[in-house]
């Protein structure tokens, strides 16, 4: 199975069998649930992508893929009708005109000079979308004086720039501006990013300036495209640095108060009333995440990628940063995007102890049975690395058959 196979042809068969039956009808006749975030727009008109692409695929092998066959989202299915010219929405699309699409595609195109380090590119630019994606995540005011925002963010690039490339503010500020994603509202005469000039002008005239406003409101508004976003500024252009020291610099680590108790602080649950029999019931399995993982719980929404569960607290929504190739001895996985899940508890449990494992199709397996169970949802931003989910996968298939109790003890 493989979702390369198909052409375009299928899918407008599919798609001419989905306007006959009409929707309901379509989705239940092959077994898919509705569409959340991706749909194929073709001729005016929306079409739940996942359920046409595994219609599609009997034309490939004979019959439809079932929904429990494959993974939806962007990785799989979006890519998959994009190559064949298809246009496929996404979560959150438009925002006053302004796309999601539009702004990834502005945050990766940034025009970096070359660093004193050689080989590098200068991380001005990207260490200023973090800071003030940071406050953006605190829910500070989007337009920032001069006076506060200069020597802030002289100390991030102080603490996570290349050595020689220079503690200017004003530069990334100006390049950001003349790129789309910075304001600096009612200034008309805004200076070249280069110069004298104008490390003058800002100095001069302390503007306030900030995101621009659409950017600003979509990453508000969306804590998972603003999730999204910081995974790929630091995936593109800040790899080897300490991402939680930077993290925690720029503002995007949650705040303390956030933070749920370390394991034995147990916090008792309250006394409900009337209680037949006094009992105190206490959680002792907390875990606390790298400030990388609460990025990867934000893309997904906090939601478990093997069963979908979202668990609400009185302290807010609760998941699992789960490491698909464990960090310590003798595994020394990496901590970084591709090397991470979210996972609610049980499933944690399960995935680090090795009876459930990934294939290449990204599907979830029980490993005693080597049944599926079913695809890993997929978010925007987010893929797990293949090298890291075949080194799960064989560690998890080789303790099965020796009998070891439990692949990996390091969350
Ligand atoms: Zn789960």
């Amino acid at each position: 199975m493989a979702l390369s196979d198909l052409r375009r042809e299928m899918v407008l068969s599919a798609i001419e069998e989905y306007d006959k039956l009409g929707r309901d009808a379509f989705l239940e006749t092959y077994g898919y649930g509705p569409a959340r975030g991706y749909f194929l727009l073709y001729d005016g008109k929306r079409y739940d992508s996942k359920a046409i692409v595994g219609v599609a695929h009997r034309d490939v092998d004979g019959w439809p893929l079932r929904a429990e066959d494959f993974s939806g989202g962007n990785a799989t299915v979006a890519r998959a009708l994009r190559d064949l010219g298809f246009e496929v929405t996404r979560p959150g699309d438009i925002i006053e005109g302004h796309s999601l699409e539009s702004l990834l595609e502005k945050i990766l195109t940034l025009k970096t000079a070359a660093s004193a380090t050689p080989g590098a590119q200068k991380r001005h630019q990207p260490l200023t979308l973090l800071w003030a994606l940071g406050g953006a995540a605190r829910g500070y005011d989007r337009l920032v004086p001069w006076r506060d925002a200069s020597p802030a963010l002289e100390s991030l690039l102080r603490e996570f720039g290349h050595a020689g490339d220079g503690l200017h503010a004003e530069f990334p500020v100006l390049r950001l501006y003349h790129h789309g994603l910075w304001d600096l509202p009612g200034r008309n005469d805004v200076p070249r990013a280069s110069g004298s000039a104008a490390q003058r002008w800002m100095r001069q005239n302390q503007p306030l300036s900030g995101l621009r406003s659409w950017v600003h409101d979509l990453v508000t508004d969306h804590p998972a495209v603003r999730a999204q976003i910081v995974l790929r500024l630091l995936d593109e252009y800040v790899r080897d640095v300490d991402r939680d020291e930077l993290l925690t610099a720029t503002r995007l680590a949650p705040e303390p108060n956030a933070i749920p108790p370390a394991q034995g602080e147990a916090t008792p649950l309250p006394d409900g009333t009337p209680t037949p029999s006094r009992r105190t019931v206490t959680t002792n399995r907390v875990i606390r995440d790298s400030a990388l993982a609460e990025q990867v719980k934000l893309v997904h929404n906090h939601q478990c990628q093997i069963c979908g569960i979202r668990l609400t607290t009185r302290r807010g929504p609760y998941a699992e940063g789960a490491h698909i190739r464990p960090l310590g001895t003798p595994h020394n996985g990496p901590d970084e995007p591709g090397n991470l899940l979210c996972l609610c508890p049980n499933h944690h449990v399960l995935f680090d102890g090795g009876t459930i494992t990934i294939n290449d199709e990204l599907v979830a397996i029980d490993v005693p049975t080597r049944q599926p169970i079913t695809p890993i949802q997929l978010a925007d931003g987010h893929t797990p690395d293949p090298r890291h989910v075949a080194y799960h996968r064989h560690v998890s298939e080789h303790s099965q058959s020796t009998g070891a109790a439990q692949v990996t003890k390091d969350c």
